[in-house]
């Protein structure tokens, strides 16, 4: 087996896949000298210990981070676009989404997207340096599977689906893990010829 190979058995990894290194700022405590925002919690890690390994990793991991983010939030209004007239919005038929102060799961049976511009828009500037109006908020009526309807607008918490989420991480995952191994076989070179 050569080194690289070796390599690229074994090293720690975060629950998606991404390579974790020990952090080099506290050495794999997580605990640092005393400062007021953060206590003795070592903000190069979060306390955690490890970290994504600066560069590529912890690019693609923070790609991973925005979109699960993103999955797990929906905005229900809709908007349309001023200049085109298209009309947008995030929620879905099937979107399991929390409402009702975020106590209940319900799966949306419906979205009905009105003409009622309820205000909220997106503000541009154009060539000249003039305000411009871009998009219009419409009033949205969700209907959830139990047959109650509440008035749209709001960020609420979506379920992601996992399924449809998961080929698109393990492609983070994999990328992060190749440029990782790539990383310590440049590390071993330097190593060797050092030697
Ligand atoms: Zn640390």
């Amino acid at each position: 087996m050569t080194t690289a190979e070796a390599a690229a058995v074994d090293y720690p990894r975060d629950k998606n896949g991404f390579p974790l290194e020990t952090c080099g700022r506290c050495l794999g405590s997580g605990q640092y000298s005393y400062n007021a925002l953060d206590g003795t919690r070592c903000y190069g890690c979060g306390g955690h210990g490890v970290r994504h390994p600066a560069g590529t990793v912890a690019k693609l991991a923070g790609e991973w981070s925005t979109i699960i983010r993103g999955a797990k939030q929906v905005n229900t209004a809709a908007y349309r676009d001023v200049a085109t007239g298209e009309v947008t919005c995030d929620l879905q038929v099937g979107d399991q989404i929390a409402h009702q102060g975020a106590k209940v799961w319900s799966t949306v049976a419906g979205v009905e997207i009105t003409d009622t511009v309820v205000g909220g828009c997106r503000i541009g500037m154009d060539a000249n340096g003039e305000m411009i109006l871009r998009t219009q908020t419409l009033e949205v009526w969700i209907t959830y599977a139990d047959g109650t309807r509440e008035r749209g607008g709001y960020l609420l918490r979506r379920r992601p689906d996992v399924e449809a989420l998961r080929p698109v991480r393990d492609d983070l995952a994999a990328r992060a893990r190749t440029a990782y191994e790539a990383l310590l076989a440049s590390r071993a070179r330097r190593a060797a010829r050092r030697a």
